[in-house]
């Protein structure tokens, strides 16, 4: 059976990144930027006030002195004069400084600011204060953005203050989720005799959403394989379609079939893994009907299955469409802080709680009796990677772990 780093292999050799694309800075925050971007100005573009207060010469304040005030000016005047020994100019937070400043003092130490002569309450002032200086948080010429880097809120405004007005970006990945099986139902109805709710559904959505991606619910499809065939060819229309359930070796588990008829090429069908042992993959290319491929995960229907599957391939997918760098989602070096007993042939990726102080991480087991578990994984956020050996992990054992989100 397939490892785990062939899959991966599989995957790589599968999708084909996106290529760029130019969208408004406004539609850009969250996506993956297709090149460098350079400042073509300085920032701040003009020696600038940052306080409401007078244009000053540092060496003209001592005890006693009184300046003459030449002008007043706001934010988006500029200054007519310039200053000279013995005067003061008085400027509001963002204003351009008048050649000759060297600091700024506050106007809640200035006595009498409204007269033609201000005197002050301090008598020193040190260079440079209040002051910020033209091209001190940025320069022409510096990169800013690398390519391939997630633009989160601050790059966009940044980009923003650049007057990047259009980004080169690769498009967000939008991803169809269908759940499969006789025995769902909605998650707002209760359950007859036999049947469970749909959980699969919202939580690879929420997963999905965590990536970065957009998440196209289908809801539920029977196990027909006409009620399949024809919501898989809706979910076909997305970049990718994750499909829960229908994978494993049961009577009705009919989805490689279906897919295999609607021409989706299959990379590979078993990976040796738990949980998660039975997930397929594969692509229906680009043809004439549809200018991009499809990546296709058939997930395993039990819900700790396909959340561990989605975070260690389908993340790894979506990142590769989106020409992050194609190296399998990043494993850290984590301690154990309690004993744990493994068995079995299979690397386990075990659901658990994982912490950071100042030098290292830590890594809990949380108590999960496996694949139909939710309750246990739901205390995880992230996974250990326990090797295929009967053998107990002592406390304090270095291992591999994967953090699926940040929490507080
Ligand atoms: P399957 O992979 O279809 O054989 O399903 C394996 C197990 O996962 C069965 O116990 C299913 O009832 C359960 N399961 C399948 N789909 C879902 C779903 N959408 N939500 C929750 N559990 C599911
Ligand atoms: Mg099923």
């Amino acid at each position: 059976m397939l490892s785990v780093s062939e899959a991966f292999q599989l995957i790589e050799q599968t999708i084909l990144p996106l290529s760029a694309c130019e969208v408004l800075l406004s539609q850009a925050s969250g996506r993956v930027s297709a090149c460098d971007i350079t400042s073509d100005s300085d920032s701040p573009p003009f020696d600038k006030a940052l306080m409401d207060g007078f244009a000053i010469r540092s060496q003209d304040i001592q005890a006693d002195v009184r300046l003459k005030v030449l002008e007043r000016i706001t934010a988006g005047e500029v200054p007519q004069c310039s200053l000279k020994e013995g005067t003061a100019i008085q400027v509001m937070t963002g204003a351009q400084l008048p050649a000759g400043t060297d600091a700024v003092i506050r106007i809640e130490d200035v006595l009498t600011p409204e007269e033609e002569e201000i005197s002050f309450t301090i008598d020193s002032i040190s260079p440079g204060r209040n002051v910020m200086s033209r091209g001190e948080s940025m320069q022409a010429g510096e990169v800013v953005v690398a390519c391939g880097e997630r633009l989160a809120f601050p790059k966009i405004a940044l980009l923003a203050e650049l007057g990047c007005s259009q980004v080169s970006i690769f498009l967000q990945p939008s991803v169809a989720v269908l759940a499969t099986g006789n025995e769902l139902v909605p998650v707002d109805q209760i359950p007859g005799p036999g049947q469970i709710r749909n959980s699969n559904e919202t939580m690879l959505v929420a997963q999905v959403e965590n990536a970065g991606a957009k998440a196209v619910p289908l809801g539920i499809a029977r196990d027909d394989r006409d009620d399949l065939r024809s919501h898989i060819k809706t979910g076909l229309q997305s970049d990718f379609l994750l499909l829960s359930g229908g994978v494993s070796a049961g009577v009705l588990d009919l989805v490689p079939s279906v897919l295999a008829e609607l021409g989706v090429q299959q990379a590979f069908h078993k990976v040796h893994m738990k949980p998660g042992k039975p997930i397929w993959f594969g692509v229906r290319p680009a043809d004439a009907e549809n200018p991009r491929p499809c990546y296709v995960f058939g997930l395993p229907g039990n819900p700790v299955s396909s959340m561990v599957c989605f975070e260690l391939f389908v993340k790894y997918a979506l990142d590769r469409l989106e020409n992050l760098p194609s190296q399998p989602a990043e494993s850290r070096k984590a301690r154990l802080r309690q004993a744990h007993l493994v068995k079995g042939d299979r690397p386990v990726y075990y659901p658990a709680r994982i912490t950071q102080n100042d030098h290292e991480f830590t890594a809990t087991p949380v108590c999960w009796v496996g694949s139909a578990d939710l309750r246990g994984a739901s205390e995880a956020n992230g996974m250990i990677l326990f090797a295929p050996r009967d053998a107990e992990y002592q406390v304090n054992e270095i291992v591999d772990v994967w953090k699926w989100f940040e929490t507080n």
